[in-house]
This record gives C-alpha cells, sequence and structure tokens, in this order.
C-alpha cells in the first residue's frame, strides 16, 4: 500500500525576479522571473554524492527551479544561479541566514544575521540592459566591452585554470583570479578574436591606473548578489570584507 502523506496540493514554490531579469535568455525567461523550489530529498542525495563540487550544484539547479523548456544550466548567468541558491534556501530554512566573520586586525568574531535573499545587496539589471558593457581605459586608451559571466563560462575558466594548478574563484590570489576577471573580455578595440589565455596575457600587460579601472567597471556593474559583504568591527573598528561561500552549512537548516 503506497504512503499517504499529509501534505497538500502540488509542491510549494514562489515567483522570484533573477538580478539579470532575463536580459541572456532571449525572451525565453522574461522579465527574469523564475519559480523557485524548496531543497527536497534529491537535492540532499546530489550534495552526498561523489563528484565535483560545481558539476553538483549545475545537476541541482533544475531540481530547484522551473526551467524553460530545452534550457540547459550552462546557459545560465553565474549571478543568477547563486540567487537561485538563496532563494531556494530561504524557501527551505527560512529568510534568517547566520554568518560569522573574524577582523583580520584583532581577531574578534562578529556574528551575523542575514535575510535570504533580499539582505544582501542586490544589483537587479535595467529592464533594456543589452549584456555588453562599454569602457575606455584611461592610460592606453583601449576600447573594450565586457560581458557577465555564464556557468558555462566559468566551467572553461575553471578548466583552464585548474590545468596550470589555480583556484580561479579565489578573489586573494590575482594570478588564479585573473582568469576570471579575463573571460568578462568580449572584444578590444573591436576584436574579438583571441582566447582566453590571450585575454590574460592582455589583462597582465595593462598598468597605471587600467588594471584598476577594468577591476572596479566589473565589479560597479555586475548584476547579482555581492559576494563580497562590508564589514565593520565592533572592537576596534576595522573596516574589511567578508566573502559569503556556499559552504556545507548553506545546506543544512
Ligand atoms: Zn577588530
Amino acid at each position: 500500500m503506497p504512503i499517504v502523506s499529509k501534505k497538500q496540493g502540488p509542491r510549494k514554490y514562489q515567483e522570484f525576479t533573477l538580478p539579470s531579469q532575463g536580459y541572456p535568455y532571449n525572451g525565453t525567461i522574461p522579465g527574469g522571473k523564475i519559480k523557485v523550489h524548496a531543497f527536497n530529498f534529491e537535492v540532499e542525495e546530489t550534495l552526498g554524492a561523489k563528484g565535483d563540487g560545481q558539476e553538483k550544484l549545475n545537476k541541482i539547479i533544475p531540481m530547484i527551479c522551473d526551467l524553460p523548456e530545452g534550457f540547459t544550466v550552462g546557459k545560465l548567468l553565474a549571478a543568477d544561479q547563486f540567487f537561485i541558491f538563496l532563494a531556494a534556501r530561504s524557501m527551505s530554512f527560512g529568510e534568517t541566514y547566520n554568518l560569522s566573520s573574524t577582523c583580520p586586525a584583532c581577531g574578534n568574531i562578529e556574528k551575523t544575521d542575514f535575510a535570504l535573499p533580499h539582505g544582501l545587496p542586490i544589483n537587479t539589471m535595467q529592464p533594456d540592459f543589452d549584456g555588453i558593457v562599454k569602457l575606455t581605459l584611461p592610460e592606453s586608451q583601449d576600447d573594450i566591452e565586457i560581458k557577465f559571466l555564464t556557468v558555462a563560462d566559468l566551467k572553461e575558466v575553471s578548466t583552464m585554470a585548474k590545468a596550470m594548478n589555480l583556484d580561479p574563484t579565489d578573489k586573494e590570489n590575482p594570478q588564479a583570479y585573473r582568469y576570471t576577471l579575463a573571460s568578462h573580455i568580449v572584444s578590444v578595440n573591436g576584436g574579438t578574436d583571441f582566447n582566453l589565455q590571450e585575454a590574460v596575457e592582455y589583462l597582465s600587460s595593462l598598468d597605471g591606473r587600467d588594471p584598476h579601472v577594468f577591476k572596479d567597471t566589473i565589479d560597479k556593474n555586475q548584476p547579482g548578489v555581492a559576494s563580497l559583504i562590508d564589514m565593520q568591527c565592533p572592537e576596534c573598528g576595522e573596516q574589511y570584507q567578508m566573502q559569503f561561500k556556499m559552504t556545507q552549512k548553506f545546506f543544512r537548516p
């Protein structure tokens, strides 16, 4: 005899607006509106299985949101993917999420609560954003077009950086993080015929104010939830940044 659950009706979901507002998806996710579900048993099993962490997250995405027919997770903007996880967590275990950070100056441990996903700073794109940000570097005068990264872009970055034993998500390792930065480049002075390695070499050749302006343009325009959170130590007043990471704790009540 089958088990009869007391649960009524269809699976609970909630509609959220993605930070991209849907610009990368050719109208298949109008307005960036997407239905997000709570984590379920399948998610739990996928997390517990062996394998690459990023691959597991990609597998989980279709379990926690309704994607259009034929949509592959690689096409999803990385910023939207992160947002979907935050939304699904809030539906699973409530909005409040506790994090602790250690002051780099005095070692004081500070506990902070955030409401997910909207308690963190979110940059939502304008509805008419076409996906390209243009900038002219002040020293070289090079005209550059940049885009924001998809899950597939991040995979390419990761594969290339790992071949050189680098972690491209490590913002504290400039040599590794340069791969992530370089993959934002769409064109330089109208030219688009270069690979990621060549883009990394180009970035490495910039000097003066150019590296700062390049990074700053990405940071200021980047869609999505800020993963670096500004903190101020209540003990000594030190200002620092804490990186929000989806650790194992993120997937637990
Ligand atoms: Zn301190």
